[in-house]
């Protein structure tokens, strides 16, 4: 299996070089040269599947750099009831990922149950474990420089923490995240993991990496590397989950489902692309954006303008208050019928911060690819987390309610309808205090996480002074 990079300009890789690479030569994004097609009676064997082997059988047909018997060994440190603990009282840890079923043929899929409380734990903790593995083998170590406003960082803190071989600089916007954020990363005592608040907001922090990574020679100097959005291992594990779902809430494998999910930089949902792709039956997928609602107006007209990030809302489901989508690029690859050349046009338009429109033709295939969408805004998502405690008696985070107004919007009662819940609500305590008036009880591990020591380094908004962090302490 080798990867082929959207822009047309790169050379083909394997998985291992993917991974630890990141953006393509050519500045386009990696993608199987040819989706792996799992058939019925592959479908009929994966059924009855526990999560870990689901996700072994999967990727190996999009691995096939790392010998068998080691990617059963990350998979199975990966995927443990113990890492995915936090799930509803109701649920079985060892799901990984439950599915919840709410009413008939509508279906929340648990997707936050791991140790940071939000869906890009089940990523992360892979990409931990799978980065640790090939820098051993390769003899290599590996800093990892990022930016977050909360759930990427801890996601990746948490993930990376006592692996060997591995460092992780964090810079985050100093006192601009949440306590419970703040809480869950510089509480971590691990030698590996540097916290770096920036007197600043989080496009400073964002603007610090972009300055450290284009010092080219800083960055070999140093072995910086990154865990973004744009990371193919993140992508991958992520198709698992659409697979578990599908076999949760269906009894044949031709019967056809809709999920819904709450998007930002568009991984998530590319990831069920992808299982769509490989031959799971999913006849819809809808893509639920917040008051940043770029993507619901491209799906609805074809026409792709991202927002500059001054006209970026800050929402109360803030971790899609995104500007640019980074991997909806690999959407649009597919949606162009792989055609590069096309592709780069589209974006050259894009990196240059203007916009492009789809052809008639272009547009009109969108509809092969199953995609729809719809946004939402602060007043649906505090009324639907209101009603679903009333109805359901449970919680549900405003990112998640994001997924489930879109989900309502488009829930036809024959099609089994998933919702991707993205994250716990004590994430989001102060939206679910104006909803229903109370705070969302927080698992006990997590009860007094604000009142422990503390760790990070306090800097100004100074390229230079973070170089000088990092050489000192690689
Ligand atoms: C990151 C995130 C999203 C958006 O996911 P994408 O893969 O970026 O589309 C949605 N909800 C929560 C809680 C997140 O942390």
């Amino acid at each position: 299996m080798m990867y082929i990079s959207t822009r047309g300009q790169s050379p083909k890789l394997n998985f291992s070089e993917v991974l630890l690479g990141g953006l393509a030569p050519d500045g386009g994004l990696y993608l199987p040269e040819q989706y792996p097609k799992f058939n019925e009676s592959d479908l009929a064997e994966m059924r009855s599947m526990s999560y870990p082997d689901l996700a072994f059988f999967i990727f190996k047909r999009f691995i096939d750099d790392i010998p068998e018997c080691d990617l059963r060994v990350i998979v199975d440190k990966t995927y443990t009831a113990d890492v995915y603990g936090y799930s509803r009282e109701s649920q079985d840890p060892s799901e990984i990922t439950p599915t919840l079923k709410l009413e008939n043929n509508f279906y929340l899929l648990s997707l936050s149950n791991g140790p940071t409380l939000a869906f890009k734990d089940i990523a992360m903790q892979f990409l931990g474990h799978t980065f640790e593995y090939l820098l051993s083998k390769k003899n290599r170590t590996l800093n990892i420089l990022g930016a977050t406003s909360g759930d990427t960082g801890s996601a990746a803190e948490y993930a990376m923490r006592g692996k060997k071989g591995i460092k992780v600089f964090m810079l985050s916007p100093y006192q601009k995240m949440s306590a419970f954020q703040a809480a869950q990363m510089f509480s971590l005592k691990d030698k590996n993991i540097f916290n770096i608040a920036i007197k600043g907001v989080f496009d400073d922090c964002q603007d610090i990496v972009k300055a450290v990574s284009n010092d080219l020679d800083f960055k070999a100097e140093n072995k910086i590397g990154a865990v973004n959005s744009i990371n193919w291992g993140r992508i991958l594990a992520q198709v698992v989950y659409y697979f578990k779902g599908y076999f949760d809430v269906t009894s044949d494998n031709q019967t056809q489902v809709d999920f819904t999910v709450p998007t930002g930089n568009f991984g998530n949902i590319c990831a069920g692309h992808i299982a769509r792709m490989t031959g799971l039956p999913i006849r819809n997928l809808v893509v639920a954006t917040n008051e940043n609602d770029v993507l619901d107006e491209f799906f609805k007209t074809g026409n792709y303008q991202p927002r500059t990030s001054e006209n970026t809302f800050q929402t109360s489901s803030p971790s899609m208050d995104i500007s640019k989508a980074s991997n909806f690029e690999r959407f649009i690859f597919d949606l162009l019928q792989r055609d590069p050349n096309k592709l780069s046009a589209y974006w050259k338009k894009i990196d240059q911060g203007g916009a492009f429109s789809l052809t008639p033709d272009e547009f009109q295939r969108i509809g092969s690819f199953g995609f729809i969408s719809s946004s939402s805004k602060h007043e649906n998502r505090i009324s639907l987390i209101a009603n679903y405690f009333k109805r359901f008696d449970i919680i549900i985070d405003t990112h998640t309610a994001d997924g489930i107004k879109a989900a309502l919007d488009h829930f036809d009662i024959n099609v089994p309808m998933l919702a991707l819940e993205t994250a716990l609500p004590i994430k989001f305590e102060e939206s679910i205090i104006e909803a229903i008036g109370i705070k969302p009880q927080r698992p006990s591990a997590l009860k007094d996480i604000e009142l422990l020591d503390q760790e990070f380094e306090v800097f100004n908004n100074d390229v230079e002074a973070i170089k000088s962090f990092i050489r000192e302490n690689t």
